[in-house]
């Protein structure tokens, strides 16, 4: 179970989910990745340190008000960049997720018949397809979130972004720690408060 980090302002926040995760590292983590909703949603991963990924991000030039990342300490699917979090669906929901969803096969075969594929390995990139399938109905990132959840077994942490509302992230959490980090017009969600110190003190601790 390793880290999460995510913010929703109005300026860059890339620096800082990247400065978050650097902070997360003592955790112990094999790859890193964040998402940003900026004109589609734009990610960079990596395999290996936060060092690696931040190179990714300049060479990408990615910026954003919008986005999640992550720090993977690979449970289900080898540690490669594919199995990498965020994990995506269809270009519109992004997702990073601690934990281990205990039926994540009968939900991927649930939603393969539903016409998703996947390109990881992971029990994570179900959450993703839940929330885009719930989504695709409810119009709102909060109830699809809600909804994905009910069908989930297991213990979890997750952050969520959608490219059809930028003015949103939700998150949820089940045997996993997640905080919400309040600050003056911006807000953050964190596995551990140490990855947003430096953006605000005030906090609140999810109840699951
Ligand atoms: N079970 C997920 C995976 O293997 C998340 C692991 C974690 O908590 O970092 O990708």
């Amino acid at each position: 179970m390793c880290g999460i980090v995510g913010a929703i302002a109005n300026r860059n926040i890339v620096p800082l989910l990247t400065e978050g995760l650097r902070r997360l590292e003592y955790r112990g983590y094999d790859s890193a990745g964040i998402a940003v909703v900026n004109d589609g949603i734009k990610r960079v991963r990596r395999v290996g340190r936060v060092a690696e990924m931040e190179a990714g991000i300049a060479a990408e030039g990615l910026t954003g008000m919008l986005g999640i990342g992550h720090t993977r300490w690979a449970t289900h699917g080898g540690v490669t960049e594919l199995n990498a979090h965020p994990h995506i669906s269809h270009e519109e929901i992004a997702v990073v997720h601690n934990g281990i969803i205990e039926n994540h096969e009968a939900q991927r075969e649930r939603l393969k018949a539903l016409g998703y594929q996947f390109e990881s390995q992971t029990d994570t990139e179900v959450i993703a397809h839940l929330v885009h399938h719930y989504f695709k109905a409810a119009g709102d990132l909060f109830i699809a979130t809600q909804q994905a959840v009910q069908d989930l077994h297991g213990a979890y942490a997750i952050g969520v972004v959608s490219l059809r509302d930028a003015s949103t992230m939700t998150c949820a959490r089940k045997g996993c720690p997640l905080l919400i980090g309040v600050g003056a017009d911006e807000n953050f969600i964190a596995s551990d408060m140490s990855a947003i110190i430096s953006a605000t003190r005030r906090v609140m601790y999810l109840e699951e």
